[in-house]
């Protein structure tokens, strides 16, 4: 893999950009590999990236039935903060907020990550009371979080109306190293990597069922072929059912939509991201100034990629009521994504009832921020059976009532 530097965007300009070589290669895939991880989103393509890079594991094969990234990867509002309530949850998202400071130097690829800063406003009394709890939690975990008040809100961000017709803001947790990153660029370039380190990522390659003898995993059927493999890494968030029942196993995990919408480009005017909990809405401005807004999840399980229609209305008023100044923005695109919600809103990075099979999953609204942490412990776990970061969100945890809540951390989807 030749390496992206600026001498050589200077070579290639010269030459009428001919000398680009692919950014991964396109296998078909080998009868056998040590691990396959099935899913190509951020997660799965983090794990392999980590197996090769930490523990020297490249026969390594991602499958993907679609195409990677193409997901919940490439579907999210990209918010990065890791103020959670728990200890082990800050463990991992902080890990993970850490590489991603480094990450586009880690892959020779510009994921630009972009720490400009998070707000979580207070609205009501009880969150008041809940974040100022989260943020003495976040001291004793060091994660650098502080608690403001309303004139230093409206100070980071002017557009805000802070007396609310309804919720006047009072304050907000606020992370000044949370941020956004460019979403697809996260799964281009941990593929990029792993495919230089010799791994095959496949794509258009379903994975239809889990072979396995005496208890331990054997192989896949796959679209393509039988793929044979000594561990399975099952990385497919709102798929995860699905997959689990193939194994044999189920998951306390239910699929939901949650959808997100861009308005038209306006001029900046807002450089921080900001999440209202109470109304329920969150929003940023991208690089090409779209405003970039959450919404809520279905209240019902569902397999679409779309989202009911009345969450865009309800989402869209709170914003206006949040933000006066949007009101007259004409909304671009809508999409969805398939999230995997457990009860306690946590994630699962487990072992399974079956040898060789490993689980990653439960992400829900809020995963892409956990990519990189997420794959340096899921590595870790699928190398050597055990890892620090993972050891909290076994599947035990729901058997033996050890639920690690974060319903006030994730009380927004994102
Ligand atoms: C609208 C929206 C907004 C969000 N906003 C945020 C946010 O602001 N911040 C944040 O941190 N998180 C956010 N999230 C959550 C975040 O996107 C996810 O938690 C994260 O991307 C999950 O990554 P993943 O790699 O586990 O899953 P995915 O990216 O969904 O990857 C799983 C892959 O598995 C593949 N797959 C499924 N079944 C099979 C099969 N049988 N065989 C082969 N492949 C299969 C799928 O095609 C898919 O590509 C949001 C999500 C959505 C939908």
């Amino acid at each position: 893999m030749k390496r992206y530097s600026a001498f050589a965007i200077a070579r290639e300009a010269l030459r009428y950009h001919s000398g680009w070589e692919r950014a991964w290669r396109a296998p078909e895939p080998k009868a056998k590999y040590d691990v396959i991880i099935v899913g190509a989103g951020g997660h799965g393509l983090a794990t392999a990236y980590y197996l090769g890079k930490r523990f020297g594991i490249t026969n390594v094969a991602v499958l993907e039935k679609g195409w990677l990234g193409g997901g919940n990867t490439g579907r999210n509002t990209t918010i990065i903060r890791s103020n959670y309530l728990q200890d082990p949850s800050a463990a991992i998202y902080e890990k993970s907020r850490s590489l991603y400071e480094e990450l586009s130097q880690e892959l020779n690829y510009n994921v630009m990550f972009s720490p400009r800063g998070v707000i979580m406003l207070a609205q009501t009394q009880h969150e008041v009371r809940g974040y100022l709890r989260t943020a003495h939690a976040n001291a004793l975990q060091d994660v650098k979080t502080e608690f403001i008040g309303p004139a230093k809100v409206k100070e980071l961000v002017p557009i805000i109306d802070i007396d609310g017709p309804r919720y006047p803001v009072l304050g907000g947790l606020w992370q000044a190293r949370g941020g956004t990153a460019r979403h697809d660029a996260v799964a281009w370039g941990y593929a990029r990597a792993c495919s230089a380190m010799g791994m095959d990522i496949i794509q258009k390659c379903e994975v239809k069922a889990i072979r396995q003898q005496g208890g331990k995993v054997t192989g896949v059927d796959t679209t393509k072929g039988p793929i044979d493999c000594d561990q399975l890494g099952i990385v497919v968030a709102g798929h995860s059912g699905v997959l689990a029942e193939m194994a044999g196993f189920r998951l306390p995990i239910e699929s939901v939509a949650l959808q997100a919408l861009v308005s038209e480009p306006i001029k900046p005017c807002m450089d921080v991201v900001v999440m209202a909990n109470t109304v329920h809405g969150y929003m940023s401005q991208s690089d090409k100034g779209e405003m970039v807004i959450g919404g809520g999840t279905d209240g019902y399980n569902n397999y679409t990629q779309r989202g009911s229609f009345h969450h865009i209305e309800e989402t869209v008023r709170a914003l206006i009521e949040t933000f006066p100044m949007i009101s007259r923005l004409k909304m671009l695109r809508q999409w969805g994504g398939i999230v995997d919600i457990t009860g306690d809103r946590s994630p699962i990075l487990s072992k399974t009832p079956v040898e060789g099979i490993f689980i990653n999953c439960g992400w829900g609204t809020g995963g892409f921020k956990a990519i990189p942490g997420s794959g340096w412990g899921m590595a870790e776990l699928i190398a050597k059976g055990h890892s620090p970061l993972t050891e909290a969100f076994s599947l035990d945890r729901f058997r033996e009532g050890r639920f690690i809540d974060e319903s006030v951390a994730a009380g927004v989807a994102h």
